[in-house]
């Protein structure tokens, strides 16, 4: 029932972020080549989240907002072979349609009818045609309007909106390919160009300065040769590639929070990594300065553990000292090679 329908959401949408965060997934999901965020007081008072990706014919768009539907996976088959896609539960939409009032309009790519739907409350109160580009735009407002308790939970704007910001951020710095851009109150926070290389979306996201401060980390060599040490289990080393970047250590800010780790692709908040970036500048920092950082872990998938929770970003990874260690001797190579 309803009650039941609420609780649950409030595992999946905990506050703005966490809706942006399923938004913008799908919207990856469908192949955008564009996504543009743009959230009102922080995201409390609405959130639109459009692409140009595949879009959705009507039943397709009625069915997304369903309990549990995903277009993603057929059968428990494909979960064991492994989902190449961010969602694959298929209950976001449903989930933040309980808790607010949701907006979806949408064209399916190359022809076909576009379709506005309307949910309320868990309740959908509108499907009809309507005319707009292909791809897909959601609009969410006034979350939480019906259930107060989670409502009151919410912080201040600035806050929350730091939370919408971070989340676009990862998602922009995972995904140079893609143009991503982030408004706040009709403003224009950042917007990367999706040429494809990492620095081009770094400058977007944190200026020029940065940008330019930044030394590249794992330039085409692999973990295989030689440096780490080989796991219990045999000889493959516990990493396969560290990429990314990593600033120069006078390029500092007074908090961890542009230290930005990402795992197969995914960011992850793990505090180990955060640790090996930090290991690999020894004492060039100064204290209490950490370094800008957006790196790339790859490990074989059965090497760590992405769903440990599905909301919070966590992993577990099966060798910890072996991935940090190779983190930071990537990390501590590259400071070398630049001369510091
Ligand atoms: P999941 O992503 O886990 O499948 P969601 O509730 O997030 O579940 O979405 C349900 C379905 O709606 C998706 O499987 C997809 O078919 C469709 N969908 C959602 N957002 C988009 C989008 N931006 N573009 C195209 N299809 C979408
Ligand atoms: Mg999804």
């Amino acid at each position: 029932d309803r009650t039941v329908r609420q609780i649950a959401a409030g595992e999946v949408v905990e506050r703005p972020a966490s809706v942006v965060k399923e938004l913008v997934e799908n919207s990856l999901d469908a192949g955008a080549d564009r996504i543009s965020v743009a959230v009102e007081a922080g995201g409390t008072e609405g959130i639109r989240v459009r692409d140009d990706g595949v879009g959705m014919d009507r039943t397709a768009a009625e069915r997304a907002v369903e309990e549990h539907t995903t277009s993603k996976i057929d059968s428990i088959d494909d979960l064991e072979a492994g989902v190449g896609t961010l969602g694959f539960r298929g209950e976001a939409l449903h989930t933040i349609g309980a808790v607010s009032r949701l907006t979806i309009r949408t064209k399916p790519r190359g022809g076909g009818a576009g379709t506005e739907l309307r949910v309320e409350g868990g309740e959908v109160t509108e499907v009809g045609t309507a005319g707009c580009p292909e791809g897909t735009v959601v609009a969410v407002e006034d979350l939480f309007y019906n259930t107060p308790a989670r409502r009151k939970f919410l912080k201040t704007t600035a806050t929350e909106f730091d939370h919408v910001n971070t989340v676009v951020t990862h998602y922009a710095l995972a995904n140079p390919d893609v143009a991503i851009s982030l408004e706040h109150d009709d403003r224009e926070v950042f917007a990367t160009e999706g040429r494809g290389d990492l620095r081009s979306a770094v400058l977007s996201v944190y200026g020029r300065e940065v940008a330019e401060a930044m030394i590249e980390v794992g330039r085409g060599s692999d973990m295989g040769d030689g440096g780490s040490a080989p796991t219990a289990e045999g000889d493959s080393p516990p990493v396969e590639s560290v990429t990314g970047l990593v600033s120069h250590p006078e390029t500092t800010r007074s908090t961890r929070e542009y230290l930005s780790t990402f795992v197969n692709g995914r960011y992850v908040a793990a505090g180990v990594l955060r640790e090996a970036v930090l290991d690999a500048y020894g004492g060039q920092l100064a204290s209490d300065r950490y370094p800008f950082a957006v790196l790339f872990v790859a490990l074989p998938a059965n090497a760590v553990d992405v769903n440990v929770h599905p909301r919070k970003m966590e992993v577990r990874f099966d060798d910890e000292s072996g991935v940090k260690q190779a983190v930071t001797a990537a990390v501590r190579e590259a400071l070398l090679e630049a001369g510091l």
